[in-house]
């Protein structure tokens, strides 16, 4: 359903022209920046030339246009660059994760380290399915495992706030993809995708339970690292 952009377009939309040649290496083909793209007739352009030079708007950062495309052809082609410099995410980045749903409950009980307020259940169920044009094998089944997922967070005023940064992330298919599980070693399955989550409500025998004072700050911070973030994608 998502439409896939033209390339061109959407590193025209983020990076400007430019013909400074700062005496550094491109670092996405470690050529220096004023010699010839290492893509130079492997990505396939129009209108690109090998020499070519982009500086992202916002950051400043400097690649060949070349290498830019070549990194954007590689990846999911949602709209959005990320800067390999800064990390910086232009537009809105989305994931792979398969369909399925998210539901969030409030219960009376605390959790350990928050002993004033009560606690946000959020339920994530996927279906097993077959994986589609984004994921690493298309056509093959993904299964999954320890699904329904249950994880909780504090309901505080920042558990509300990272709550809303979940559900935004959900529905930019951030929170799960198809991959190999680290855990079990088994492949083509529905895993975590660098936002942690905590499945323990009461005990810690995971290591993914309560108490954990610098859970929320961490987890704002992955999200921010993917590009969710209260103000919004900012560009
Ligand atoms: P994985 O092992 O590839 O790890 C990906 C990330 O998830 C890592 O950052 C890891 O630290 C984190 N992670 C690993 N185990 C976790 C857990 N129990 N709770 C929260 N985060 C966890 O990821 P995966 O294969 O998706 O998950 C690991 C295992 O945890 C799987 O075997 C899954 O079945 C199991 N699990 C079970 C339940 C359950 O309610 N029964 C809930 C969550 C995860
Ligand atoms: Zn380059
Ligand atoms: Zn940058």
């Amino acid at each position: 359903k998502e439409m896939i952009k033209d390339p061109e377009e959407v590193i025209k939309k983020y990076m400007m022209r430019t013909e400074e040649i700062p005496d550094e290496d491109c670092m996405i083909c470690m050529e220096k920046l004023g010699a010839l793209s290492g893509y130079d007739g492997v990505s396939r352009t129009r209108n690109i030339l090998p020499g070519a030079l982009g500086k992202f708007t916002r950051c400043g950062h400097v690649f060949h246009l070349l290498c830019m495309m070549a990194m954007y052809e590689n990846g999911n082609k949602d709209g959005s660059l990320q800067c390999p410099s800064c990390k910086i995410i232009y537009g809105e980045k989305t994931g792979t994760q398969p369909k399925g749903k998210m539901e969030i409950y409030l219960l009376p009980q605390s959790l350990p380290g928050y002993p004033d307020s009560g606690s946000i259940q959020i339920v994530y169920n996927i279906p097993h399915g077959i994986q589609g044009p984004e994921h690493p094998n298309p056509g093959k089944p993904y299964t999954t495992r320890g699904f329904p997922r249950h994880c909780y967070l504090p309901y505080s005023e920042k558990g509300k706030q990272v709550l809303e940064l979940l559900k935004v992330a959900w529905n930019r298919r951030l929170i799960f993809t198809v991959g190999t599980s680290n855990t079990t070693g088994e492949t083509d399955t529905v895993v975590w995708n660098e936002i942690h989550h905590k499945t323990e409500m009461g005990s810690n025998v995971s290591g993914h339970g309560f108490p954990d004072p610098n859970y929320l700050d961490n987890v704002i911070a992955e999200l921010a690292a993917q590009g969710v973030t209260e103000d919004g994608p900012r560009q």
